[in-house]
C-alpha cells in the first residue's frame, strides 16, 4: 500500500479509509486490551495515534516499538474521542523496519532541555522542538527565493573560497590543502597546517557582497544565498562561525531604496512563515515563547523607524540607562544599545543610517560631510542588527581613496575597482544573517538552536 504522510492524514475524505504511515515512535502507552503509539514521520508536528487492540497483536510483536523505533502500520482512519488529536489509525498490520535500545537511545524524555539537545545535535532534529525549528528555516528559505524571482531578482552564487577580507575584519578561517586522513606532518611530527590552497594564500568568504556587486552592475539586481564563514571568537547567542546570509544587490538604488526593498523583504518573510508553518510556530510559541505570534503579527504592521545614528546615539545617551558598553558618537553599536532602541525607545523595529565612516566597511558611499556613510542597520527586537547594508561608493576616485586610507592591499582590489572604472552605476545592496531571522521567526533565543550543524568555536564535531 501507498504511503500517506502524516501531514496529509487530516482530509476529511480519508476518514474510513485504509492507510498506510510510517515514521518514529514518540511515545507508547496502554494497558492488556489496548495500546497507544504517538508516531512522526517528520511532515508535520503533528503525531498521529495508532490504536492497537491487543486482541488482534501479541505483546511479542508490540515489544520492539518503544521510543525512537521506526515502523510501518496499515490500518483505518477513524475520528478520534481523544484528546488533542482529530483522527487515529486502527492498526490492522505492524512492520518493525528498526529499534531503539531504551537504555541507549538519549531522546526518551518528553521535554528535554535545549542545552541537553545540544549536545545530540545528531538526533535532535526527531524531537518536536526541532522538526518545527527546521520545517520553519526551509519554509523562510523558500520564501526568500520566491521574493526575489518574483521581483525579477537573479540567483547568483559567488565563490566559497576567495582572497580578499569583504569586511576588513581579518575575521577569516584560511584555505589549505588537507588530507584528514593523512595529515602532513613538519620535520618534528607535528600537523603541518601551512599548506595553502595551491600556492596562495585564501580563506573562506565572509560575505558574498564584492562578487555580488559585479553581478548586480551586470544584471541589474541579484541575489545571493549561502554558506559564510566568520573567525570571530565570540560566544555570543547571535553569533556562529559559518552562518548563512542573503545578500541582494542591485543597480540603480539608492539608500531609500535599500531600505524599502528591505522592509518588504523582511515583511514578505515573516508573513509566509506565518502562512505556511503556522502550526510549527504555534508548537514553539505554546512551548518557549507565549507573545511570539503577536510579536511577528506586530511587527508586519507597524511601519519600521528610521533614524539617522547620530540621532540613535543621541537618544540612548539621553536615556539614563545604564549600559554594560559606553555609547558616545564614533561607538560602535552593540546589541544592548540596539535593542534598547527599538524594545524600549521605540517599540519597533529600526533603520539605522548614517554611521560613522571609521565604523563601517571601505565600501560604503561617503555622505557630503566627510564623516559618515551611507549604511543601513535593521534592528530588531530580541535580536538587534538583523540585517547591514548600504549604498555603495560608486565614484572611482573615493573609492580608491578610501582603500588608500584603509591600507588594503590593492593588487586584491583591482577587479572590484574594475566595475567602477568601466560604467560604474550608482547601487545599493545589503546583508541579512538567515539565522537571525529564523532566530526571530521561531521564538529562539540561542543561535545555536537554529541551524541543523551549529559551528562555534568549541563545536565543530560533525
Ligand atoms: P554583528 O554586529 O552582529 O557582529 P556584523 O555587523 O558584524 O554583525 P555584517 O558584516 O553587517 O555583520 O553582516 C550582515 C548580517 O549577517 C548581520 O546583520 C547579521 O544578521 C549576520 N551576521 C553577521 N555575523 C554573523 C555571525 N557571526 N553569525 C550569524 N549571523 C551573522
Ligand atoms: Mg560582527
Ligand atoms: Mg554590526
Ligand atoms: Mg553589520
Amino acid at each position: 500500500m501507498k504511503r500517506t504522510k502524516i501531514i496529509d492524514l487530516f482530509r476529511p475524505e480519508l476518514i474510513g479509509q485504509e492507510v498506510c504511515v510510517m515514521g518514529w515512535v514518540r511515545t507508547r502507552r496502554g494497558n492488556k486490551h489496548v495500546q497507544f503509539v504517538a508516531l512522526n514521520d517528520g511532515s508535520t508536528v503533528k503525531n498521529v495515534q495508532i490504536v492497537f487492540d491487543m486482541s488482534q497483536f501479541t505483546d511479542e510483536q508490540l515489544k520492539p516499538i518503544t521510543t525512537g523505533s521506526s515502523i510501518k502500520v496499515d490500518g483505518v482512519l477513524v475520528e478520534s474521542m481523544g484528546k488533542g488529536q482529530s483522527v487515529e489509525i486502527q492498526a490492522r498490520e505492524l512492520e518493525v523496519f528498526g529499534t531503539a535500545d531504551p537504555e541507549a537511545y538519549p531522546l526518551q524524555k518528553k521535554g528535554h532541555t535545549l542545552e541537553f539537545l545540544r549536545e545530540k545535535a545528531h538526533l535532535r532534529p526527531r524531537t518536536n522542538t526541532f522538526g518545527a525549528i527546521l520545517r520553519v528555516r526551509s519554509a523562510l528559505a523558500f520564501a526568500i527565493h520566491k521574493f526575489f524571482q518574483e521581483k525579477g531578482f537573479f540567483y547568483l552564487n559567488t565563490p566559497l573560497i576567495t582572497a580578499s577580507d569583504c569586511e576588513g575584519a581579518g575575521a577569516m578561517f584560511q584555505v589549505t590543502t588537507l588530507n584528514l586522513n593523512n595529515l602532513p606532518k613538519t620535520e618534528e611530527g607535528q600537523v603541518d597546517y601551512s599548506l595553502d590552497f595551491f600556492g596562495k594564500p585564501t580563506a573562506l568568504t565572509v560575505s558574498g557582497q564584492l562578487e555580488g556587486e559585479l553581478g548586480a552592475t551586470a544584471l541589474g539586481a541579484i541575489y545571493t544565498f549561502g554558506p559564510t564563514f566568520r573567525a570571530e571568537n565570540s560566544n555570543t547567542p547571535r553569533h556562529l562561525s559559518e552562518f548563512w546570509m542573503i545578500e541582494p544587490e542591485m543597480a540603480f538604488y539608492d539608500i531609500t531604496d535599500n531600505m524599502d526593498l528591505a522592509e518588504e523583504f523582511i515583511k514578505y518573510c515573516i508573513s509566509y512563515a506565518l502562512e505556511h508553518s503556522l502550526d510549527d510556530i504555534q508548537f514553539l510559541a505554546e512551548h518557549y515563547d507565549p507573545e511570539l505570534v503577536e510579536r511577528l503579527r506586530f511587527v508586519l504592521d507597524n511601519e519600521f523607524v528610521r533614524l539617522s545614528y547620530s540621532e540613535g546615539v543621541k537618544i540612548l545617551e539621553e536615556s539614563g540607562h545604564k549600559f554594560e558598553f559606553p555609547v558616545y558618537w564614533g561607538a560602535d553599536l552593540q546589541s544592548e544599545h540596539e535593542r534598547y532602541l527599538v524594545e524600549e525607545h521605540f517599540k519597533r523595529p529600526v533603520i539605522l543610517t548614517d554611521y560613522p565612516k571609521e565604523i563601517k566597511a571601505f565600501y560604503m558611499k561617503l555622505n557630503d560631510d566627510g564623516k559618515t556613510v551611507r549604511a543601513m542597520d535593521v534592528l530588531f527586537p530580541k535580536i538587534g542588527e538583523i540585517i547591514g547594508g548600504s549604498e555603495r561608493e560608486e565614484n572611482y576616485d573615493k573609492l580608491l581613496g578610501r582603500i588608500e586610507e584603509l591600507d588594503i592591499p590593492m593588487k586584491d582590489m583591482w577587479w572590484y575597482l574594475d566595475t567602477r572604472r568601466f560604467g560604474t552605476v550608482p547601487h545599493a545592496g545589503f546583508g541579512l544573517g538567515f539565522e537571525r531571522l529564523v532566530l526571530f521567526v521561531t521564538g529562539m533565543t540561542n543561535i545555536r538552536d537554529v541551524i541543523p550543524f551549529p559551528r562555534t568555536p568549541n563545536n565543530a564535531e560533525f
